[in-house]
């Protein structure tokens, strides 16, 4: 039976870490690490999202600032917000909660938040700083499928890491930094041949695919280690019930090591997301 990679225990460390930093950053500078949520619309997914961001920030002792806007905010409207936030001095952090009302262009708000308050990592220069192999701003999710994996395997040099996906938030920057850690990197997604015994080659299996269960036994190279990335939802025995990409029960049997879903990734993207608003702080520091 493989090992839980225990995402809630390895996320409570994190948050501590940062409550930790949030002081020390106040003892040295008298500024308190802020983070600016954004949310437009009434997605009720979003809407827990945002509840849950913003509660952990509190909890880390960070300020919280919620912004939330009618469904039919105008392109301009949220522009001009994410002005006012960018020259706040008080705000460290922009996150726009995604996805946007469909008449608003995502892309042009990311690219409006300044680099440097960008917690998501979305914006360009960083996704190019993170390209180029001199990351800033990293995305929340695989910096956190990250940080479990190190757990681990504390040297990841060598492995070899299949990345199932190729979204930008997910799996191209995981990619991305499995790649800067020397795995040898494999990206595979909706038109890629012969998946599965590409996936059984795998040292590492990561699964951002948004498929439920996807991933069964056969596809995974005993001992292999799995960080399941997915989060969907699926009748069981008449409930609703969250799973993963991966088939954990049977996948459970063949691994080495494998994140549970939920309790996996899941929390250690909101941990993340609060360490990027104090690395966030510290780079508007110098
Ligand atoms: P996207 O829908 O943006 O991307 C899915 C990727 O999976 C695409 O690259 C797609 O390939 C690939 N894919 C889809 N079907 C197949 C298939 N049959 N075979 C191989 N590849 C396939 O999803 P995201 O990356 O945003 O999210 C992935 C999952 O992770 C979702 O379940 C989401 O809910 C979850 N998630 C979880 C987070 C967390 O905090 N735990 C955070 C973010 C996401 P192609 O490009 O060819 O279409």
């Amino acid at each position: 039976m493989a090992q839980l990679i225990d995402g809630k225990l390895i996320s409570a460390q994190v948050l501590q870490e940062v409550a930790a930093e949030v002081e020390l950053i106040g003892a040295e500078h008298g500024i308190k690490p802020t983070l600016a949520v954004v949310l437009v619309g009434e997605d009720p997914a979003s809407q827990v999202y945002v509840s849950n961001k913003v509660k952990r920030a509190i909890e880390a002792g960070m300020g919280s600032i919620e912004h939330r806007l009618d469904a039919d905010t105008t392109q301009a409207a949220l522009n001009e917000l994410i002005d006012a936030l960018n020259n706040d001095p008080e705000v460290h952090g922009i996150l726009v909660q995604l996805p946007l009302p469909s008449h608003l262009d995502e892309d042009a708000v990311i690219s409006a938040i300044h680099p440097a308050k960008d917690v998501d990592g979305f914006h360009p220069l960083n996704v190019g700083a993170l390209a180029s192999g001199r990351p800033s701003l990293v995305p929340c999710t695989p910096q956190g499928c990250m940080i479990m994996l190190r757990q681990v395997h504390p040297d990841l040099s060598g492995k070899h890491a299949v990345v199932v996906g190729r979204s930008n938030i997910v799996g191209k920057p995981m990619a991305a930094l499995l790649l800067q850690a020397n795995c040898t990197v494999t990206i595979v997604h909706s038109r890629t041949q012969h998946i599965e015994s590409l996936c059984r080659q795998a040292d590492i299996l990561v699964a951002a695919i948004g498929r439920p269960e996807f991933i069964n036994a056969d596809w995974v190279k005993p001992g292999a280690t799995v960080i399941d990335v997915g989060i969907n939802a699926r009748d069981v025995d008449g409930k609703r019930k969250l799973v993963g990409d991966v088939a954990f029960e049977s996948v459970a049997q063949v691994a080495g090591a494998i994140t549970p879903v939920p309790g996996g990734v899941g929390p250690m993207t909101i941990a993340c997301l609060l360490l990027n608003t104090t690395r966030a702080a510290r780079l508007q520091l110098t």
